[in-house]
């Protein structure tokens, strides 16, 4: 499986990463791509923001909607800056101290602690929802809040033990869930984890017996067709 490039996947830094996972929550890669670059070409950093009014920062979202978000962006910027005071400040390291900042949610959190600071911390996003579903729980009911505590339970202890192949794995999970598990189609044959996926292999037992039931039914036909053939030469 080909990982995509994204510009965001070369940076490990963490304001860089929460603009990139802002826009994608409700935006596709293709159009964030572009707007990412430009969004950082005129706010570079926590403190560039935080000084910033809000109209220009708006206005620099313009074409993304949901403006919330950045309106979310600006007051984190000024909370972390301590309304621009501290131009050094950065981004707090752990998911539950994220989570206190406006617009950071619990996949945000995750996000921005395992792929900016390697934390080891669970991210559960839709695709990566949907993955974990279909290798470990697939009669499992969807969007009810039991399932949803149990697949955050479940990418927690997933996670690689150390914190060096934590941003990989987190990586590699939505990289699966965007490509190759996707809402529409499981490329199960290309698939990383289809030898521990209960889905794959509740499909594999099917095909097998369709395939034996199959071939009986093939046999039963052939023998009825002799018999047959048989009674008519007579
Ligand atoms: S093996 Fe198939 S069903 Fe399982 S995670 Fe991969 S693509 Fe999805």
């Amino acid at each position: 499986m080909n990982a995509r490039d994204l510009p965001w996947r070369r940076t490990r830094d963490p304001y860089a990463i929460l603009v990139s996972e802002l826009m994608l929550q409700q935006t596709q890669v293709s159009r964030v791509e572009p707007r990412w670059h430009q969004f950082l070409a005129q706010f570079p950093t926590l403190h560039t923001i935080a000084t910033a009014s809000i109209t220009d920062v708006e206005e620099a979202w313009q074409g993304l909607g949901y403006y919330a978000r950045a309106r979310n962006l600006h007051r984190t910027a000024r909370l972390v800056t301590r309304d621009g005071a501290d131009a050094a400040a950065t981004l707090p390291g752990d998911a539950i101290s994220l989570r206190t900042l406006p617009g950071i949610g619990r996949y945000t959190a995750g996000a921005v602690a395992s792929f900016a600071y390697g934390q080891r911390t669970p991210l559960v996003d839709t695709n990566v929802a949907r993955v974990l579903q279909r290798v470990f729980l697939p009669r499992a009911k969807r969007k009810v809040a039991a399932t949803e505590n149990a697949l955050w339970e479940l990418a927690e202890r997933s996670l690689p033990g150390t914190s060096a192949a934590v941003w990989t794995h987190n990586q590699a999970l939505m990289e699966i869930g965007a490509l190759v598990c996707t809402a529409r189609v499981m490329r199960c044959g290309e698939c990383p984890v289809r030898r521990v996926c209960a889905t794959y292999a509740a499909a594999s037992v099917k095909k097998r017996s369709t395939a034996s039931t199959g071939a009986r039914a093939v046999a039963i036909a052939v023998q009825s067709s002799a018999a047959a053939s048989r009674a008519i030469s007579r």
